[in-house]
């Protein structure tokens, strides 16, 4: 059975009783669902790492961070590293997300490195690409992700095996204009196309050939969740702001859940 992946970004929102509400709620979901068909997890800032760990541990909930350093250890104040975050049981941890691109000036190699580190402590890597509206509306989307895309080709052998690809029209982002059915479809479906051929070339995927999974963000909601999660190349959504709502997030899982 092919899982659809439903993953909170909780980006820099919360507080200590928002996220232990918030656990124990989506716990109790898991105590009454199978979650056979569904994989769900919350990317949520560092400090609340310790109480997921505490609530959500072998509920079947995965959780982990929205970011984390490129080096493994060193005098690099303020940075989390990979080893850390894996000590909190994370499993998962978003990179190259926009708003991180464009406040601190990542470079596409420093992503790599960062997906590198999450890959070599067993977590995997959502991974996020996407194209502004002036790339869109002068058609160069699959150009721009392309490119997104080749820093990591580049990197190593079965470097993408079991990992998460997010895309994320950066146009889509807390914007209330999703991109439409069509859109995310054939967005995903080159993505997919992509990797998977690039990586055959130069047997990255590895024997094991654990498939990546391609799952759009950028303004999901619980009316709009059906149809998204619907089409066959879209593996799942990645899941902003309707995530700071326990309830509506719940609502997306359920939808998810009953497809
Ligand atoms: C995001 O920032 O990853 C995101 C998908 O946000 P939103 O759902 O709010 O558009």
């Amino acid at each position: 059975m092919t899982k659809k992946y439903i993953i909170g970004n909780l980006k820099m929102y919360g507080s200590i009783s928002f996220y232990d509400t918030f656990f124990k709620k989506i716990r109790e979901f898991s105590m009454h669902k199978s979650l056979d068909n569904i994989e769900i997890a919350l990317c949520i800032p560092y400090p609340y790492l310790y109480l997921a760990q505490q609530i959500l541990g072998n509920s079947g909930i995965y959780w982990g961070s929205q970011n984390v350093a490129k080096d493994n250890e060193g005098p690099f104040t303020g940075e989390v590293s990979a080893k850390m975050l894996k000590e909190f049981d994370s499993q998962f941890a978003i990179i190259g997300h926009s708003e991180r691109n464009t406040a601190y000036c990542e470079s596409d190699v420093n992503i790599a490195e960062k997906f590198l580190r999450i890959k070599e402590h067993n977590m995997r890597p959502i991974f996020c690409v996407g194209e502004t509206l002036i790339e869109r509306e002068a058609g160069m989307e699959k150009k721009v992700v392309q490119s997104q895309l080749e820093t990591l080709v580049n990197h190593g052998k079965h470097i993408f095996n079991n990992s998460i690809i997010a895309y994320e029209p950066i146009w889509a982002i807390g914007s209330d204009m999703s991109a439409s059915p069509e859109q995310a479809k054939s967005m995903c479906a080159f993505i997919k196309e992509f990797v998977e051929g690039e990586a055959d070339k130069v047997n990255q995927l590895g024997k094991e050939n654990k498939p990546i999974k391609v799952i759009y963000g950028g303004s999901v909601n619980e009316k709009n969740t059906l149809q998204l999660l619907s089409l066959d190349k879209v593996d799942g959504a990645l899941i902003g702001r309707c995530s700071l709502s326990p309830d509506k997030f719940l609502q997306i899982c359920e939808i998810a859940h009953q497809l």
